[in-house]
């Protein structure tokens, strides 16, 4: 029996150690501290992560008294499938509800050379960019790295069963809910477990972390670990950004650039990949992707046009297939690969800006709070 108090970080309070929470380093130092050589860390992990086992009875190259030291004081505790949806395209989708209520999405995307895991850095977001559905819900919390890991977990377990073979992500990208430069070091924790090769052993070009452009981050995440980047442009001036992307009015266009530079320099066939969502008569014409083209001149870049996702009360619409190709037009006679991203997924609401993982809103059940407050006032 363990009778140690659940601690503050263990919302679960079965007061047992996570083991996905620690990377590579932090469990071998886990292990050296409880008397254990380090390299039976790596052996745990091949089995958490390679064979998707969380039970310390199955791994058998482990002796009787570790797997019974650690079914006592630690577990592989993973959130729970509170649903999950398969689109006739092969895309998955799975809502994971978290120890303490709260809702976040992942979705696999297969296509024929790939299969892109989309997944979530925080329960909600709290950047408010004007046609992403993901800011209605608002903000609760970052998630931990065992929580960010556990997507990968979950999915590869589920997709290996419905016969998508031994290794079917070989991409991850975190372009799910929330911002992951807001999240630094959970998130640089679960790419550690990613690209490492006792756990999920990917390249660091198949994991990209997507932002919506938070400066100083980008500067630390290329020291820390240098994954593909994609930045959520959408807009090619600032007068534009601040309004679709508020967080432009913090970092603008010309910090935001110069950061994209820095993290592309030291590596010489690498590009940033932009991210510009398509939106009927705001961001769409021949002038914008002129102005885009002048933006970007000399910073590797690929272009990725997202067909805007629509969702109730948005207040935007989707531009035209002519429109967007013009768009692209423009780009690719200036040299700027660009693809149009076909969207996936559309009759489970996998697509981009649409995951909404019913959030409990601290930021929101505040307003209302207050709200009522001031009601009581007048
Ligand atoms: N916060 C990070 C990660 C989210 S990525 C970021 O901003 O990059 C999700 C991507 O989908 C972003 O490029 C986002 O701008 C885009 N997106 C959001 N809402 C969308 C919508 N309704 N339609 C299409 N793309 C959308």
């Amino acid at each position: 029996m363990n009778s140690a108090p659940a601690r503050a970080e263990d919302p679960a309070r079965t007061g047992k150690t996570n083991l996905l929470n620690f990377d590579r380093p932090a469990l071998e130092a886990f292990f050296v501290a409880n008397g254990e050589k380090a390299f039976r860390a790596s052996q745990l992990m091949q089995w958490i992560y390679q064979r998707g086992c969380d039970d310390f009875g199955q791994m058998s190259n482990l002796a009787r008294s570790l797997r019974a030291w650690l079914g006592e004081g630690s577990e592989v505790r993973l959130p729970a499938i509170a649903r999950e949806q398969r689109s006739r395209d092969g895309t998955v989708k799975w809502l994971l509800t978290l120890d303490d209520g709260n809702g976040i999405e992942t979705v696999f995307i297969p296509e024929e050379d790939r299969g892109t895991l989309c997944i979530s850095s925080q329960a909600g977001c709290s950047l408010n960019c004007s046609f992403c559905s993901t800011a209605r819900q608002g903000y609760n919390r970052n998630l931990s790295t065992g929580e960010i890991i556990a997507q990968l977990w979950i999915a590869q377990r589920a997709l290996r069963a419905y016969g998508y073979g031994e290794r079917p992500i070989t991409n991850v990208v975190f372009m799910g809910m929330g911002e992951p430069l807001l999240n630094f070091d959970p998130v640089v924790g679960a790419i550690r477990l990613m690209l490492d090769d006792f756990a999920f052993g990917l390249s660091k070009r198949r994991v990209t972390l997507s932002t919506s452009g938070v400066v100083p981050e980008i500067d630390r995440l290329r020291e820390a670990c240098d994954v593909s980047l994609a930045v959520s442009l959408h807009a090619p001036d600032d007068a534009l950004r601040d309004q679709l992307v508020p967080i432009n009015k913090k970092y603008p266009l010309r910090e935001l650039i110069a950061a994209c530079r820095r993290y592309v320099d030291r590596q010489p066939r690498r590009r940033v990949t932009f991210e510009y969502v398509m939106l009927a008569g705001v961001n769409d014409g021949v002038e914008h992707a002129r102005a885009l083209v002048r933006l970007l001149r000399g910073v590797p870049s690929k272009l990725n046009l997202i067909p805007f996702n629509p969702f109730p009360d948005s207040g935007f619409a989707t531009s035209t297939p002519e429109a967007i190709d013009r768009f692209r037009d423009v780009a690719m006679a200036a040299d700027i690969m660009t693809v149009t991203r076909r969207t996936r997924g559309d009759d489970i609401d996998a697509a981009c800006g649409q995951l909404a993982g019913s959030v409990l809103d601290r930021t929101r059940r505040s307003q209302r709070l207050q709200a009522r407050a001031e009601e009581r006032l007048q």
